[in-house]
């Protein structure tokens, strides 16, 4: 396993259609090995594959609060069958918008169909926390960031704001 550079914005690999998964190989599992670990020490509570660079239709998620007791869930092609007409709200941010959050309304409950890390079909409901984590990440594998839900004025601030820092970051480097 090993921890990967985490991609932020405004990286346009973001804004990429990440690629459907053909099979769950060893290589795939490799990727959500590291996937996981770059998740954990970010730290994070989901992460996908495109936030690594690699856009492939893949996702990590860890919501357990018990750093002794992990439990992660791997989905691999994941798809949103169902979504609640209720909305839940929640502060959200994003390992590749850092330090940036804001109040986002989603679907408080909704049903994704997967594979999991065996490459078996899975279909799962979930709620609260758990389904808004698992809509912000497919969103990822869409090329959609959290930020599109706000105004378009709060988006170029944040937009703005992130890309200074790059700079700024860049010239420390050099
Ligand atoms: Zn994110």
């Amino acid at each position: 396993m090993a921890i990967k550079k985490i991609v932020t914005v405004p990286d346009s690999i973001l804004r990429k259609k990440s690629l459907v998964v053909e099979k769950v190989d060893k290589e795939i599992k490799n990727l959500m090995d590291d996937m996981l670990e770059t998740m954990y020490k970010a730290p994070g509570i989901g992460l996908a594959a495109v936030q690594i660079g690699i856009p492939k239709r893949i996702v990590v998620i860890d919501i357990s609060k018990d750093e002794n007791k992990k439990d992660p869930i791997y989905f691999v092609n994941p798809e949103l069958t169902w979504k609640s007409k209720e909305k839940a709200t929640y502060e959200e941010g994003c390992l590749s918008i850092p330090d940036q959050f804001a109040k986002i309304d989603r679907p408080e409950k909704c049903t994704v169909k997967f594979l999991d890390y065996n490459g078996n079909t899975k279909e799962m409901k979930a709620e609260g926390l758990l389904a808004t984590c698992i809509q912000h990440e497919i969103d990822h594998l869409n090329g959609i960031l959290f930020i599109d839900y706000l105004s378009k004025l709060k988006k170029d601030i944040i937009i703005k704001k992130l890309s200074k820092n790059k700079k700024e970051l860049e010239r420390i480097v050099v």
